[in-house]
């Protein structure tokens, strides 16, 4: 193993009860999950395959391009679908097409667009179509809604297997749009019978039955957040990011750290400098209030992050000596933890660590 090098390990037997706990919470409703960001940056490949073997048959993800990699990387495995949550951008109509992928049409123009592509294939294309039940972001509105359905001959060359909506406020279980926006989807949902309908992501699952619907799509849980954005004993931690002291230095009182003097030691005390920075991931508004783990407890992170190091309180630890490994985020650092202290979310934290850290797939494919 190389020495002095940051590690990311990607456990897969952990995303695989986490995928479980999805499935039992979901009565029956198919949990089909989402790997757009590369498996929010975990990998969408190692992810997917581990998912497959799970017994994931339909998945999610964002970009058109995402799907191809997908397609590729799942290869003698063929889904049940690949949905693509941008849906038909233009142009992308062939490319969808030739990788079977099915686009979740988002506004009405690319129902337009890809209902005229579709009436020159041999069979109808298989598409989802997105409906806007408050989020005012993708999604056809209820009137384009009634304008589709008063024309249906933009929807003759097309196979419609699936409606979605999503939700702006799972992680705030009273918010009233949540109720408002299940009515909506509800409704929606019987001007296409013939469609399964899919509104929760990892959050909405837990907002009980009246969320479930056909089909729930899971993301950021499956990685080991939340569900609502807070560490929970159902949700297994799946990345554990840790990076090689480099060094350990005395620093007296009245000295500063790092960039900007921004830390002013109080007395003397004992600082790593540990080999893991902001083009690693650790944002730098983990600092003040950030910290990491070692030898059995939190240590603080003294003055600025910076592009390769950060500098830890170490004082009283015999433990830490060059080449010891510190924990930024795993089992005993709470990934929601890790990015309250950031004052950001668990979905930025985790897509922003970087490929310069060695990364390890721990556990069953
Ligand atoms: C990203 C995304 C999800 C997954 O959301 P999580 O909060 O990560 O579970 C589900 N549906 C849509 C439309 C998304 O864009």
């Amino acid at each position: 193993m190389s020495a002095a090098r940051a590690r990311l390990t990607i456990d897969l037997d952990a995303l695989g009860a986490n995928y479980r706990t999805f499935c039992a919470r979901a009565r029956g409703a198919e949990v089909a999950p989402v790997v757009k960001a590369d498996g929010y940056g975990l990998g969408a490949a190692q992810v997917s395959r581990r998912l497959w073997a799970e017994g994931a048959r339909s998945f999610h993800v964002a970009r058109l391009e995402e799907g191809e990699a997908l397609r590729q990387a799942l290869g003698p495995q063929r889904p049940a679908a690949i949905y693509v949550l941008d849906g038909a951008v233009s142009g992308s109509a062939p490319r969808l097409a030739a990788a079977e992928l099915i686009p979740v049409l988002s506004t009405a123009g690319q129902v337009e667009v890809y209902g005229a592509y579709a009436r020159g294939a041999a069979t109808p294309l298989p598409c989802g179509l997105h409906v806007d039940t408050g989020m005012n972001r993708l999604g056809l509105r209820p009137e384009e809604v009634e304008a589709l359905l008063a024309s249906t001959d933009r929807l003759a060359a097309l196979k419609l297997e699936l409606v979605i909506s999503h939700l702006a406020c799972a992680e705030a279980p009273s918010h009233p749009l949540n109720a408002r926006q299940a009515a909506l989807l509800k409704h929606a949902h019987r001007l296409f019978p013939h469609a399964r309908a899919s509104l929760a992501n990892s959050a909405g699952v837990w907002l009980g039955e009246d969320f479930l619907f056909d089909m729930v799509r899971p993301g950021v849980g499956l990685y080991g957040s939340g569900p609502r954005g807070r560490p929970d004993p159902d949700i297994r931690p799946v990345a554990t990011f840790e990076a090689p002291i480099l060094d350990v230095r005395a620093v007296s009182a009245g000295e500063t750290v790092g960039y900007g003097a921004s830390f002013t030691a109080p007395g003397p005390l004992r600082a790593a400098v540990v080999a893991a920075g902001y083009a690693d991931g650790i944002l730098r508004s983990a600092s003040p209030g950030g910290s990491v783990w070692f030898d059995g407890a939190p240590r603080r992170l003294l003055g600025r992050v910076s592009m390769d190091l950060i500098v830890v309180d170490v004082t009283d630890c015999q433990a830490a000596q060059p080449g010891a490994m510190v924990e930024i985020l795993g089992p005993n650092l709470l990934l929601d933890d890790a990015a309250k202290a950031a004052g950001t979310v668990a979905y930025e934290l985790l897509t922003r660590l970087s490929s310069r850290a060695q990364r390890v797939y721990s556990g069953n494919i």
